[in-house]
């Protein structure tokens, strides 16, 4: 029988259950068992394509091209689990299908309901994503926090497992805060509040996972127990961690997280193989040299919008055994400054990552000039390239007027554009390119050097293009152009001519780094900058 553990958050939002979820599902799959991970966005938006990553962070991109919250970009990073559009479930797309059937009458003139349509859809939903046979445990991390009012069909559907699959087969994991007050004094009542919400809705939890700023002590361990009805051995105190975020499926291994799980579901699991994911620890950990890396984007404010290029840079420098220094770099502040070195003074690599929209383009393009005739690494990725190119165009190849018609749709040298405004080809439509495709590499270039092969396969989430009228001419002025589509229709990635490192990638390989198999493109990238720090 399939196993289904559903992760509920207390208290306030923005704990780490994300991370939390896919901790457990890493120890899991540590023991040989294979998973499925799952996150419910109680959200009417469809997927998070349409939304602010100001609001929201990043929208991460799945090999089969759904759109969606940043989650699933912890569960790719901490866990094997496979993932596409199956493993992402909003409140839109429930509520979508369930009308769309409706019109279609399937529901034979019954009146459409909450309770049992809306629940019905959800529980298919996921059943679906664990729907592979070898899949032993479907871990749903439940988003926002108990007691919203958008998360209550999902609770209750979970509820509706309990009797669907058997209380065996089903666990509940509640995540919750033991916040600090005056005088350093650690307070359960939170915890206790929000467990009674949880009990109201019909949801005993099996285990806690208690979110505090220090290691909670046995003796608050016993009064949380006697308030929850939760074993005093299935309370994990997630104590704040100083050194990185995957030192967690650890810590919680140490307190029993993945025995406590097994157990209670009965299940026949080996011991678990932690060796790798420790020496990964120990290697960040023991690491004592420091590479610097300025990012220069236009969602900087908020940690979250960039979120898998942090952890792949981060995940370059476990590759290469130096910590990393994120600077963060408002393009905006580089628009308004005179003197542009002073904010690179003590970096050691650049990187102008994904974007959409005209604000900061100025200060990007102001940045990719200083690293290109500075000879500082510097990596784009999406925008980032366009921005390379922009700058390649109006200072190499004098066009001042070099644009993306993105930004400006006037231009006379539009070198960024949709495939519909280059004349030679018609009717592709404006239309998002998203999700995995392949790229040829030629030989002889550093992207080559990079990945060690021709063909490679990386997600791609973008509108516009290099324009295919600017490309020769590109090229005949030195830049190379080092990868093309299949057909040879598409510019996937530029590098500067006499430079260290200057790469610039039309794709996203953030989606696909891990700091067990750190992504090629960042190890290299943080090597260079490492060399850059030396000189
Ligand atoms: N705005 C650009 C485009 O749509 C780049 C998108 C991105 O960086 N993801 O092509």
């Amino acid at each position: 029988m399939k196993k289904y553990v559903f992760v509920t958050g207390g208290v306030c939002s923005s704990l780490g259950k994300g991370v939390a979820a896919a901790s457990l599902g890493n120890l899991l799959g540590s023991r040989g068992c294979r998973i499925a991970m799952v996150k419910i966005d109680p959200y009417l938006n469809v997927d998070a394509g349409t939304m602010s990553p100001y609001q929201h962070g990043e929208v991460y991109v799945t090999e089969d091209g759904a759109e969606t919250d940043l989650d699933l970009g912890n569960y790719a990073r901490f866990t094997n689990s496979e993932l596409s559009r199956n493993n992402s479930i909003t409140t839109g797309q429930i509520y979508q299908e369930v009308i769309k059937r409706e019109r279609e009458g399937r529901y034979l003139g019954r009146t459409v309901q909450v309770i049992p349509h809306i629940t019905d859809e959800i529980k298919r939903r996921i059943i679906l994503a664990g729907n592979d046979p070898a899949v032993k445990v479907v871990i749903i991390e439940v988003g926002g926090t108990v007691g919203d009012i958008e998360s209550i069909p999902f609770l209750e559907a979970a509820r509706q497992f309990i009797n669907d699959v058997g209380r065996e087969n089903t666990l509940f994991i509640h995540l919750t805060l033991i916040p600090e007050v005056a005088g350093k004094e650690l307070k359960t009542k939170p915890t206790q509040h929000s467990v009674k919400e949880l009990l109201e809705i019909g949801i005993q939890p099996d285990v806690l996972i208690c979110r505090s700023p220090v290691k909670i002590n046995k003796e608050m361990i016993k009064k949380i127990a006697l308030f929850t009805n939760v074993k005093e051995d299935s309370i994990i105190s997630a104590y704040d961690v100083n050194t990185t975020i995957y030192e967690i499926p650890l810590i919680f291994h140490s307190q029993g997280l993945d025995t406590i799980v097994i157990d209670k579901m009965k299940m026949d699991c080996r011991n678990p193989d932690l060796s790798g994911w420790k020496r990964m620890v120990e290697t960040y950990n023991n690491s004592t040299e420091t590479v610097t890396i300025g990012i220069v984007g236009k969602y900087i404010n908020l940690n979250d919008s960039y979120k898998s290029v942090y952890e792949s840079i981060f995940h370059g420098g476990i590759a290469n055994k130096v910590k990393i220094k994120l600077v963060k770099i408002d393009a905006e502040d580089i628009e308004n400054s005179s003197d542009i070195s002073s904010f690179f003074k003590d970096i050691d690599g650049i990187l102008i990552p994904g974007g959409f929209g005209q604000r900061g383009i100025k200060g990007m393009i102001q940045t990719a000039s200083f690293a290109r005739t500075n000879r500082i690494p510097c990596f784009g990725i999406c925008l980032g390239m366009q921005i390379m190119v922009i700058e390649y165009a109006r200072n190499v190849l004098n066009y001042p007027d070099a644009d993306s018609t993105e930004f400006k749709p006037g231009t006379s040298a539009p070198v960024i554009s949709l495939l519909e405004e280059q004349i030679n080809v018609s009717n592709y439509g404006g239309t998002m390119r998203l999700g995995k495709s392949e790229s040829v590499i030629n030989k002889g270039t550093k992207l080559y050097d990079i990945y060690k092969s021709s063909s490679i396969f990386e997600r791609h989430r973008h509108r516009y293009e290099v324009s295919n009228l600017y490309r020769d001419e590109l090229a005949e002025e030195g830049l190379i152009i080092s990868a093309l589509t299949p057909d040879k229709s598409l510019v996937e990635s530029v590098e500067w001519p006499d430079h260290p490192w200057g790469v610039g990638v039309q794709f996203h390989p953030e989606f696909q780094s891990t700091p067990i198999n750190p992504h090629p493109l960042f190890s290299s990238f943080i090597k260079a900058s490492k060399d850059y720090g030396k000189r």
